[in-house]
């Protein structure tokens, strides 16, 4: 592993040395993690789009009244996840803005009429619904949580997630992403991922580039994310996220990072996590080019799911599947399906709760990816 100081210089790395670098990194990737690259099925809960956050960069919040303003019913929770669970799906990823019950009455209005005071606890009790109602095993990202959150819904999750996305401060200053977003602070949000290590929950988090951060403060977030799990041993992948410009949010005019830029931070990840850490970027945010982000020494392309409930159909596979792996086969790679929880923490009981263990169990093969009788999409 590099030193922080060495991530640093790295990061800068100009375009004619780029290859070394990219090659230096998928070295580093093969010793540790070899030529399997992972993805999970999962479906996509959206579970509400009302935020108390504006972040300058996203495209799914929306205030109470607002097209696409819209909390799930309890039914709707388990209408998505009986559908995916029939496609093979084993992900319900819960995804929702952050305490949207201290900004809208609206929201304390819907909570109160399902017996909840908070957002937090409602999570909770769909993501018991949803094992209780199919197979796909929770994985909730709803943001910044305390101790008492975080130890309620690891009962009820396999894994959780918080993007730590940056720890520069003066990106909540004014005009900057996070202007009007208390919960990007970037202390509380490593307050919650230390808490989720003490818990000793499996975690993902991860940086956003093209925030408005130096490419230093990229690096710095890397490291920061480095000493938690040096310290918890929780963190069990890190995503290298690529803003992208969209018509509809208030930095739609901001400069995207170049495709360069994401290989050579996926590159400086690599060489500060070190062999064994997975490390994600997702192939949606780069399109045509994102098989390449192999070569920068990533091994998991993350959870693939159908957009909107109108692409679940039981007819038809999911044709990005299908598509990921031939191109990850081109590039000399076998794809293989993972659990929301990684195969080292699916083996460690000790990061699971135990009524989830045999669940876990049951779909695992001796190595903790899927077992290849379960990876239906094989035969696409
Ligand atoms: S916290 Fe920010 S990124 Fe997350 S849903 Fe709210 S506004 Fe969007």
């Amino acid at each position: 592993m590099i030193t922080h100081a060495e991530a640093r210089d790295l990061i800068e790395t100009p375009l004619d040395r780029l290859d070394d670098l990219l090659a230096r990194a998928a070295d580093v990737r093969d010793r540790g993690r070899g030529h399997i690259v992972t993805f999970s099925k999962k479906v996509f809960v959206p579970l509400t789009t009302l935020c108390r956050d504006y972040c300058g960069y996203c495209t799914f919040r929306r205030d109470p009244g607002e097209p696409g303003a819209h909390t799930m019913s309890p039914d709707e929770v388990v209408a998505l996840a009986q559908a995916g669970a029939r496609l093979g799906a084993k992900e319900a990823l819960f995804s929702l803005g952050d305490k949207p019950e201290a900004a809208f009455p609206e929201h304390r209005a819907f909570l109160g009429r399902h017996g909840h005071r908070t957002t937090l606890g409602y999570l909770r009790a769909m993501c018991e619904l949803t094992l209780r109602e199919s197979s796909l095993l929770p994985h909730a990202n709803p943001g910044v949580m305390g101790e008492r959150d975080l130890a309620r819904l690891r009962e009820v999750n396999v894994s959780m997630g918080l993007m730590l996305e940056t720890v520069a401060e003066r990106l909540s200053g004014p005009g900057f992403a996070h202007d009007c977003a208390p919960d990007k602070v970037p202390a509380r949000r490593l307050r919650t991922i230390a808490l989720a290590g003490k818990l000793a929950i499996p975690f993902t988090t991860g940086i956003l580039i093209g925030i408005g951060e130096t490419p230093a403060e990229r690096v710095d977030a890397l490291a920061a994310i480095r000493d938690l799990h040096e310290r918890y041993g929780h963190v069990q992948e890190v995503i290298v996220q690529n803003f992208r410009a969209k018509p509809r949010i208030p930095m739609r005019d901001a400069p995207e990072p170049s495709f360069a830029d994401l290989a050579r931070t996926v590159a400086v990840a690599r060489l500060l996590l070190g062999p064994d850490m997975n490390v994600q970027a997702p192939p949606n945010l780069s399109s045509r080019e994102y098989p390449d982000l192999l070569a920068a020494g990533l091994n998991d392309w993350g959870g693939i799911s159908p957009l909107t409930l109108d692409h679940i159909n039981p007819e038809k596979p999911w044709p990005q599947i299908a598509r990921l792996r031939d191109d990850t086969a081109k590039a000399g790679f076998t794809l293989r399906e993972r659990l929301a929880i990684y195969p080292e923490y699916a083996q460690r009981p000790e990061f699971l709760d135990e009524t989830l263990r045999p669940r876990v169990a049951a779909l695992v093969d001796a190595t903790g990816l899927v077992k290849e009788s379960h990876e239906y999409w094989r035969s696409w």
